[in-house]
């Protein structure tokens, strides 16, 4: 079914609103564990499908009335072998999920009502850890939806340096192109085609090894990708893909026109950058671009972003408190593009 078309992803509209659906603990973790089973506890140890013994004092745990060996609810999330409780885990991710220009660590604290800024901290940048994580599957994989891909330069400002000193990156963007049902009254709109999901990448430079590289990071091969008629994207039916090249001539209205979603990603994300990050090396640039990946291809759905950040439902390695702090926890690049 269309993203649009879903009804059924309803989603607090406030903290307050929040805290009143996830109000203590054993709601949180009835929460996980419906997510778990949803047909009802399945001992992961003997098989045994069964109403399990809960303990009211520790309601991260299960204990199979079979086998009576004992199942954490929290493990494989980003939540396990933390002592704060969930209610707070809940709350915290709401708030990184619906903040969308960030939060410090300070105010972080304050809003959660936490008493140590150690504990703020290693939640906030356990949460941002998953955000950066780059999603690793290929985009263009819908039939009737096609890829739009262009690079453009991001950031940079040569104030008070010599001159052909700049500090602009080469981004470079896939995004896949959807169409929406005819007659609705968001069809109007770039005749009716919208973006589906993002992929982004900090690019060395224009040649054909990064932006087809690129490509084949992100696409899955045989989908049919539209970009201008840059040689650098010369070699992509030769690299498996369904090429069409808009004959641009260094005409930036017609790469508008035909590149019009991919264009609008770009708009987005500058908008969102808000210039806060001139001259930010590469390396630092690819986290903000997770960030935005992450937050861009889950907007119709805020509560797949909540799910995503706490880790429920799909298993995510979490950083210590201590590898944070030392800076030993790296956060990954994209698909393994970059070099
Ligand atoms: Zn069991």
């Amino acid at each position: 079914m269309d993203v649009l078309d879903r009804t059924d992803l309803r989603f607090p509209r406030s903290l307050p609103q929040f805290q009143q659906l996830f109000p203590d603990d054993a709601i949180c973790a009835a929460y996980l564990e419906r997510s778990c089973w949803g047909d009802g506890f399945l001992c992961p140890h003997c098989g045994v499908v069964g109403e399990p013994y809960r303990i009211a004092r520790r309601p991260r745990v299960l204990t199979c009335r079979a086998c009576h060996r004992q199942t954490g609810l929290t493990v494989g999330t980003v939540m396990e072998r933390s002592r704060t409780p969930l209610s707070t885990w809940f709350w915290a991710a709401y708030l990184v999920a619906s903040q969308t220009k960030g939060i410090s660590v300070v105010q972080f604290q304050r809003q959660l009502g936490l008493t140590r800024y150690e504990t703020a901290f290693g939640i906030l940048h356990k949460l941002r850890a998953v955000m950066v994580r780059p999603d690793q599957d290929g985009i263009g994989v819908r039939a009737g939806e096609y890829v739009e891909v262009d690079e453009t330069y991001v950031g940079g400002r040569t104030r008070g340096e010599g001159r052909g000193v700049h500090h602009k990156t080469l981004v470079i963007a896939a995004v896949e192109v959807r169409q929406r049902k005819p007659g609705t009254a968001q069809d109007k709109r770039n005749i009716g085609r919208y973006a589906g999901r993002v992929r982004l990448a900090v690019a060395a430079d224009r040649s054909a090894d990064s932006l087809c590289g690129f490509v084949e990071s992100a696409v899955i091969p045989g989908a049919r990708v539209v970009t201008d008629d840059w040689s650098g994207y010369g070699s992509l039916r030769a690299r498996g893909f369904d090429h069409h090249a808009i004959a641009e001539r260094g005409d930036s209205e017609v790469a508008e026109e035909y590149l019009p979603i991919v264009h609008l990603v770009f708009s987005n994300l500058k908008t969102w950058l808000g210039g806060t990050h001139h001259g930010v090396s590469a390396k630092h640039l690819q986290t903000y671009l997770n960030e935005f990946t992450f937050r861009f291809n889950r907007r119709f759905y805020p509560f797949n972003a909540f799910r995503s950040l706490l880790g429920i439902a799909a298993a995510a390695e979490a950083p210590t408190y201590a590898g944070l702090y030392s800076g030993e926890w790296k956060h990954p690049t994209s698909s393994g593009y970059l070099r």
